[in-house]
């Protein structure tokens, strides 16, 4: 009996020593940093979730725009939520931003930045500020940045993230954007993040010539992107994707 005992202590010591080594290489073979990194703190965390977003919700979607993407890589998306939903913040979804709105899914930030087809020297009008991550990624892309927000709660709030993200080229005011911000205009690129059922003919005023709006049209939740670009003499106005966002409100 004793002589049994003795040979299964035996044969589990063996094989945890042929076992031990094999673990600790395929840990420091495949997740060297990783294991690095989370031991400092969460927010390294949050570091792995966006480059996985990028990687699967943005790139692997078929967006290409190197500094579209470096600009996603980078943005601390979790700073613009509020506590409960920090860890969804890179979830492939539009998460509560209170005041029944939301900022949305990364993908379309992504779309919408992208298709704007925004340069670094360009002025941008978003409508729609919400949490501010999208006049975030904006700012980063383009040189000056104007967004306007209905809600004023949600304005103050955005403003102060953003000021506490150190962005200096990010002006956020309160209003109806239907009438556009026409102090600043003409803008190279208008994005809109809340749809009417028509787009503002302000906005199409103080478009650029050559510029490009990027806006979601349609009454109730049936919604496409229309992309729509000014030249000399006329608007072309090109219908791409299907869309959610919350309807643009009227003052
Ligand atoms: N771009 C935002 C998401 C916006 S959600 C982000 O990155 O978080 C849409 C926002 O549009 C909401 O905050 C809503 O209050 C705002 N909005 C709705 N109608 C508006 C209007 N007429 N003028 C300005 N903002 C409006």
């Amino acid at each position: 009996m004793n002589f049994s005992w003795a040979l299964i202590a035996l044969l589990s010591c063996c094989l945890l020593l042929i076992a031990l080594p094999s673990c600790a290489g395929e840990r420091s073979l495949h997740t060297p940093e990783i294991l690095g990194e989370n031991s400092h703190s969460g927010r390294d965390q949050f570091e792995i979730e966006r480059q996985e977003m990028v990687e699967y919700q943005i790139r692997d979607r078929g967006i290409q725009d190197q500094r579209v993407l470096a600009t996603m890589s980078k943005v601390p998306r979790h700073e613009f939520v509020e506590s409960p939903w920090k860890d969804f913040a890179y979830s492939d979804r539009p998460l509560p931003i209170g005041h029944q709105q939301t900022i949305s899914q990364p993908y379309i930030v992504a779309y919408m930045s992208e298709t704007a087809e925004i340069s670094p020297d360009d002025k941008v009008l978003e409508i729609g500020t919400g949490c501010g991550y999208q006049a975030a990624i904006l700012g980063e892309i383009a040189k000056e940045v104007y967004s306007i927000e209905i809600i004023p709660e949600l304005a103050a709030r955005a403003r102060q993230t953003l000021s506490q993200l150190g962005y200096e080229n990010i002006e956020v005011k309160t209003g109806d954007g239907y009438q556009g911000w026409v102090e600043h205009a003409p803008y190279d690129a208008i994005i809109v993040t809340a749809a009417p059922e028509k787009i503002p003919q302000a906005l199409i005023e103080q478009l650029a010539t050559k510029g490009k709006m990027v806006i979601p049209v349609g009454g109730g939740w049936h919604q496409d992107i229309i992309v729509l670009t000014k030249t000399e003499d006329r608007i072309i106005k090109e219908k791409t994707i299907p869309v959610r966002f919350v309807p643009m409100r009227r003052k």
